[in-house]
């Protein structure tokens, strides 16, 4: 459980970690392995655990719990393994995002400065294709026009061990009728970010990342996260009963 954890600082490993897989990630399109990270940064195995369970406490990736070797599952706004989204860069898939609002953040990052990142997705209640062009920080176009983001689990719930399960609740639906059919499909009412909504949701966030070297953990406080939400003229109803 990872919610409410007390404030910390980042060692040196786990920053130059970070810095790390996201200089592999967007030059690769995937992830490191140990070996890889060993010949960017000289540091032993018992360093690199050391410095992932660091990180993933300060929700920078999440690790698989269960593995020798570490195995990277996300580090957002990357995925490992197919998700919903996936990121086009220079007209050829690039990567899996960590979730649809992560796919929004992904041309924040230095690497993808001046390049248009084309996210290729769908409707989570009728697989339709979505589309969306980013570029720099901001959302230049999307398909179809009345794209929402449909948030089915509440911050209460986030990073429950882990980052895996808040992600894919992070959905793109056509519109506000297909929301309504995806919210029947979960049995739960999701919440319902527009197209901007979300790109300010994300932004602080993907403007900060892999720019500051040192930026400091992410902590999951849900009463703040929900506070935030709500300012950004979001319908959060569905999180307060
Ligand atoms: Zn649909």
């Amino acid at each position: 459980m990872a919610q409410n954890v007390p404030e910390f600082r980042f060692g040196d490993d786990a920053l130059r970690l970070r810095q790390v897989v996201y200089e592999y990630w967007c030059t690769h399109g995937r992830g490191p392995n140990l070996r890889a990270v060993h010949a960017a940064t000289g540091l032993s195995r018992e360093r690199i655990v050391a410095a992932y369970q660091e990180l993933e406490l300060g929700i920078m990736c999440t690790v698989h719990p269960h593995t020798q070797n570490v195995n990277l599952l996300k580090a957002p706004p990357f995925s490992s393994y197919p998700t919903q989204a996936e990121l086009h860069v220079d007209g050829r898939f690039h990567s899996w995002a960590g979730c649809a609002m992560e796919s929004l953040a992904a041309c924040m990052m230095p690497p993808f400065a001046g390049k248009e990142v084309r996210v290729e997705s769908y409707c989570a209640c009728c697989l339709a294709p979505v589309h969306v062009i980013t570029k720099d920080g901001e959302t230049l176009a999307h398909e179809p026009g009345s794209l929402l983001v449909h948030v089915s689990t509440s911050p209460r719930e986030w990073n429950l061990p882990d980052i895996v399960a808040m992600c894919d609740s992070m959905n793109f639906v056509l519109d506000e009728t297909h929301a309504g059919r995806y919210d029947a499909v979960l049995g739960r009412r999701g919440v319902r970010f527009t197209m901007e909504q979300a790109r300010r949701f994300v932004t602080p966030t993907g403007k900060a990342r892999m720019w500051q070297y040192d930026r400091a953990p992410d902590y999951i406080r849900p009463e703040k996260i929900i506070a935030g939400i709500r300012a950004l003229g979001v319908d959060t109803t569905a999180w307060e009963t």
